[in-house]
């Protein structure tokens, strides 16, 4: 099994942003999390990362906890006293709900890793330099419920369940996706 390969390999750790992909499409992150796909870097991460460092949202501190056989690490993008920030830049061509998604499951997990009761996901419009701000108190029990998925998944207990977009499989680096070439041999 992948998971067991990437143990062996000594690749314990567990990135809470791997996790947080689940609410993208559960096969990518699946083979995210069990080493099988890397995405690679693109000037747009390159960019991100600037504006990250120009608007503050720079911690370096990363937390930790076990996570069944592995250790689930994560860097929030900022930490204040009572909450984790985490900072998505878009232009906003991408559709709004599917990114604080992500950025939620992101941002509860941080709460729960760094101890505070509250995260904020920061949306920041490059184009029109608007920001959105979405607090929310920080939820455990979500963040275990989405722990216990990605263990279920990378243990073999739960099959991913892919996308039913085609948008998303056709910006999709996961070549080797075997439901990609069925979305599109369905002509979908
Ligand atoms: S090709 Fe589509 S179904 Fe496959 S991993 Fe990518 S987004 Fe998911």
């Amino acid at each position: 099994m992948a998971a067991d390969r990437k143990k062996a390999e000594g690749c314990g750790i567990i990135h809470v942003s791997d996790i947080a992909s689940l609410a993208w499409c559960q096969c990518k992150a699946l083979a995210v999390l069990n080493g099988d796909y890397e995405p690679p870097e693109t000037d747009e991460m390159a960019k991100g990362r600037q504006i990250h460092e120009q608007l503050g949202f720079n911690n370096q501190q990363a937390y930790r906890m076990p996570f069944g056989d592995f250790i689930l690490e994560g860097t929030p993008d900022k930490v204040g006293d009572f909450y984790i920030a985490e900072l998505k830049v878009t232009r906003g061509r991408y559709p709004l709900n599917y990114l604080l998604a992500y950025a939620h499951v992101q941002a509860n997990l941080y709460a729960m890793l760094a101890d505070k009761p509250l995260y904020v996901v920061v949306v920041y419009n490059v184009e029109t330099g608007e920001k959105m701000y979405f607090p929310e108190k920080a939820d455990v029990f979500r963040a275990q419920r989405d722990l216990a998925l990605a263990y279920a998944l990378m243990s073999g207990v739960l099959k991913p369940i892919p996308t039913r977009e085609p948008w998303k499989c056709r910006s999709c680096g996961y070549t080797k996706c075997v439901f990609r070439l069925a979305e599109y041999e369905a002509g979908k």
